[in-house]
């Protein structure tokens, strides 16, 4: 089963606001970079009806994070303007708040569901690779139960059971397989997210 990119699926409560200003976004428009000159974040007249894929977030404490707004993998560089802040997400019931100039991206509730998993984690990416995807099984990596949509409750059920299985011990990124091309990589660190996602791109392009 897959699905269509860019539909949120959870209940959002968000306020206007002022964008975050005192905050290092370095890490966060540095990859979005990186991924966006790779193709695997962006917006492709020919992928996915058109609509931007591709979304970054970083911890900012124990219930806040910030996360890139809903369709801005076109942007070349990112304002804070460019990003929103998660306030609360709850995952069993599907809500989602936040605030900023611009909404969350659609897949916020899967990276709460992530952050949710350990409190070490600062960093979630979540991006769009054919290559890694297709080659998912052959590359070892962790996957969601096809039958999943994300940004539900029941994906971050099987993020929960993947982690208790003791799938990440040998790697941070795992394929949603529900999510046609969708890969997720998280870590402490952005460039330790980041360079396990490229690592994989590279492996699958060889
Ligand atoms: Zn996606």
């Amino acid at each position: 089963m897959t699905e269509q990119e860019g539909v949120v699926k959870y209940e959002l409560l968000f306020d206007q606001a002022e964008p975050v200003s005192d905050h290092d976004y370095g890490d966060l428009n540095r990859w979005h970079g990186r991924f966006k000159r790779a193709g695997i974040l962006g917006q492709d007249p020919q992928r996915y009806d058109g609509l931007g894929f591709g979304n970054l977030s970083q911890r900012i404490n124990n219930s806040n994070f910030l996360i890139s707004g809903t369709q801005t993998g076109y942007l070349d560089m990112l304002s804070p303007a460019d990003y929103a802040l998660v306030t609360n997400a709850d995952i069993s019931t599907n809500r989602v708040t936040a605030e900023g100039r611009v909404r969350p991206s659609s897949e916020a509730l899967t990276h709460a569901a992530v952050y949710a998993l350990d409190v070490g984690i600062g960093y979630v990416f979540h991006v769009h690779s054919p290559d890694i995807w297709k080659q998912r099984q052959h590359l070892g990596l962790p996957q969601t139960d096809a039958g999943v949509p994300y940004g539900t409750p029941e994906m971050a059920n099987e993020m929960c059971r993947l982690y208790r299985e003791g799938a990440f011990q040998r790697g941070n990124v795992f394929a949603m397989a529900g999510h046609e091309d969708g890969i997720v990589g998280f870590a402490a660190s952005a460039d330790e997210a980041g360079e396990a996602i490229m690592a994989l791109l590279h492996r699958s392009t060889a």
